[in-house]
């Protein structure tokens, strides 16, 4: 029987799971649970036929029962995986990096929870559910903010009393770590450098966005800070805005209630276009004319234009600006409408090697004369959860999973 790694990532309503083999870390299943805790709440496995049956209403522990237990029956999963990793969004100052779980690493998760109220809890539920599912298998989490923990208190600071830090944790911490982290492993590869000798600006734009400064192999910068709402336009997200919106809106009887619930949902592409917070609907739409679409993929790859620039603070060389997630691996438009802004820091992109988003050239996207490497590389942070769930389960003496 094949050894499998078990990788969960619990949104508010969502469960996404996926089997690796631990030998070759080849993926062998992915799953996802949607509308968990409505009635309408579904499940798939993708190598499976047909919807995986849930009750109505069912919560992310029954959604992990019924989708494990069509994992078992497939064959696609015998008897326990030897570990599991689970997603975990935000780890504080207490986690530089991922960690085996035990009681202590809980009660640490639990303490950021008022960092990340729509996570955290979320996370802490499915890493409960499968302790429970599976008792004698080593359980590892693997947090979005664990790789900014080396940010530079120049970068992490706000420019607040300096108690909010020291007393309430107030700073920037960043996000998306897991697959910045993979951005700079897969560019090193790509240019035939070490992770650790390897600087780049990683820009991952999917529905949420953000943007990092590595610099030799170490997180050096980002744009989204305490919570996931700064920096990059996102899909329903503002990202930047002046603070002073709060006071003025009141003023129009906005309540501050209100304004987070807009800022996080209703803002971003969808807040710019009135349509949608899909970028490739966008795109389409602005293709046939439509001038708030086209006007909300400016504003987007304007802001993210500046924000490549800002970044440049924080290197003394740079070996490639690095593309991911939904957009930045499909969007030939956004790449290129990017990057025309910044002709003057030499960056150049191939038409044609742009328009194929580097499938064909090691995902080259530069042309001759950039100044720049410019990569397209499909993120996998599932990858990179069991990769390091397979390290330290062996690593750790404890209990293992009969075979
Ligand atoms: P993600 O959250 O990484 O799955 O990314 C979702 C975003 O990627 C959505 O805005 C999608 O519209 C966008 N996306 C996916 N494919 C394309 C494409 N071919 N062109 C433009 N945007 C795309």
């Amino acid at each position: 029987m094949d050894n499998k790694i078990l990788v969960i990532n619990c949104g508010s309503s969502t469960l996404k799971l996926a089997v690796f083999d631990e030998q070759s870390l080849d993926c062998t299943a992915t799953g996802l649970a949607e509308r968990l805790n409505h009635d309408d709440a579904v499940a798939r496995i993708g190598q499976i036929d047909g919807d995986i049956p849930l009750p109505a209403g069912a919560t992310h522990r029954q959604a992990l029962e019924a989708m494990t237990t069509a994992l078992a029956d497939s064959g696609l999963l015998e008897g326990a995986p030897t570990a599991i990793g689970h997603r975990v969004v935000h780890g504080g100052e207490n986690f530089r990096e991922a960690a085996l779980i035990d009681d202590e690493v809980l009660g640490a998760i639990d303490a950021c929870a008022s960092l990340a109220p729509l996570h955290n809890p979320v996370n802490l539920s499915g890493i409960e559910s499968t302790r429970s599912l599976f008792p004698d298998v080593p359980n590892v989490a693997v947090f979005d903010t664990a790789y900014h923990q080396t940010l530079p208190p120049k970068a992490y600071l706000y420019a607040v009393p300096h108690s909010y830090y020291r007393d309430w944790g107030v700073r920037r911490y960043g996000f998306h770590g897991i697959s910045h982290s993979y951005m700079l492993t897969e560019a090193a590869r790509r240019l035939g450098k070490t992770p650790a000798t390897t600087s780049i600006i990683s820009a991952h734009l999917g529905n949420g966005c953000s943007i990092a400064a590595i610099r030799d192999g170490l997180s050096a910068d980002t744009s989204m800070g305490l919570t996931p709402l700064e920096g990059l336009v996102m899909g329903s997200r503002s990202g930047d805005i002046d603070p002073g919106l709060f006071d003025y809106l009141k003023s129009k009887g906005i309540a501050q209630d209100e304004l987070h619930h807009v800022l996080n949902h209703e803002s971003g592409l969808l807040g710019l276009s009135g349509q949608t917070n899909d970028m490739r609907t966008l795109c389409e739409l602005a293709e046939h004319g439509h001038e708030p679409s086209g006007v909300a993929i400016e504003v987007f790859c304007f802001r993210l234009a500046r924000y490549i620039g800002a970044m440049m603070a924080s290197l003394r060389h740079l070996d490639a600006l690095v593309f991911t997630g939904g957009i930045g691996e499909n969007s030939t438009r956004v790449r290129q409408q990017t990057l025309d802004n910044l002709k003057l820091l030499g960056f150049e992109l191939d038409d044609e090697l742009n328009r194929y988003g580097g499938e064909f050239s090691d995902g080259h996207i530069e042309g001759p004369g950039s100044r720049f490497p410019v990569l397209v590389i499909p993120t996998n942070e599932e990858l990179v959860i069991a990769r390091e769930a397979a390290r330290l389960a062996n690593a750790s003496n404890g209990p293992q999973a009969p075979g």
